[in-house]
């Protein structure tokens, strides 16, 4: 027998599937597969460790909770959601992934993920790359000076970066990658809401866009790193949160 063939004996419970059902609006429609393989046509992550969605969804249908709680395949899907769009019966396989990954183990988890979300949850700024306030603010006025010097018009146009702008309309956040790695990038963004008048802010706390605990499936952690970047914007009076990720 070919070593890769599932060998189904009787008729097991679906714990895993049915949990997750319990979770969503319409059970996420989870029940509703036509195994017409639209989902697996456009995933990113077809293919890696010979899996797809809707394998992994025929899995839990058939309740192989052992077999998903050891596949390491939910670590690969991005939470794009296509599959969500191409899908007839619009199966919510996201959230199933999500909840799958909630069944590893901390220790197991993919050390990308699990140390940018341990990082962020280390600094009151949220950066999962660790960048303090110091230098946020630092690289933020440093961006703006240059900007307003190699290109006296946005000197003209006052051009701003404002961090802790109490009673600006928008709070909005920036992903760390920006002011850690590619800096100038950030320009673009401040020159738009300019343009459009936009009267905006960011926060000297909680002011990373990224929240790896959410793709880490840690809802504590998601929980603790979004209130943050809230509580801020609520401090500052600003009326709109936007997320930028
Ligand atoms: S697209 Fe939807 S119905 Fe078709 S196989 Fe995938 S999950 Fe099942
Ligand atoms: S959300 Fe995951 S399973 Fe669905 S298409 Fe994207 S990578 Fe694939």
């Amino acid at each position: 027998m070919a070593k890769d063939v599932i060998k189904l004996s009787g008729k097991r419970k679906s714990a895993f599937k049915d949990m997750v059902m319990g979770l969503l609006p319409d059970g996420g429609n989870l029940n509703a597969c036509l195994t017409c393989g639209a989902c697996c046509s456009g995933c990113p992550a077809t293919g890696f460790d010979g899996m797809d969605p809707r394998k992994f969804l025929r899995m839990a249908a058939l309740g192989m909770d052992d077999a998903i709680k050891e596949s390491r395949w939910p670590w690969f899907c991005t939470m794009c959601t296509r599959c969500v769009h191409v899908c007839p019966m619009e199966i919510n396989i996201p959230q199933l992934v999500f909840n799958a990954r909630k069944l590893t183990p901390r220790d197991k988890v993919p050390k990308g993920i699990l140390g940018s979300c341990d990082m962020a949850l280390s600094k009151p700024t949220n950066s999962a790359m660790g960048c303090s306030q110091e230098d946020f603010e630092f690289v933020v006025g440093d961006i703006l000076d240059e900007i307003k010097e190699e290109y006296p018009i946005w000197e003209e146009r006052n051009l701003v970066a404002p961090i802790d702008k109490k009673g600006a309309e928008f709070f909005i956040n920036q992903n760390s990658r920006e002011p850690m790695i590619e800096p100038e990038e950030m320009g673009p963004l401040w020159k738009i809401l300019n343009l459009a008048g936009v009267d905006w802010t960011y926060g000297s706390v909680g002011w990373a866009a990224e929240n790896y605990c959410m793709f880490m499936a840690d809802d504590d952690g998601w929980k603790e790193l979004t209130q943050r970047s809230a509580e801020k914007c609520d401090e500052l009076g600003c009326k709109t949160f936007l997320n930028t990720e």
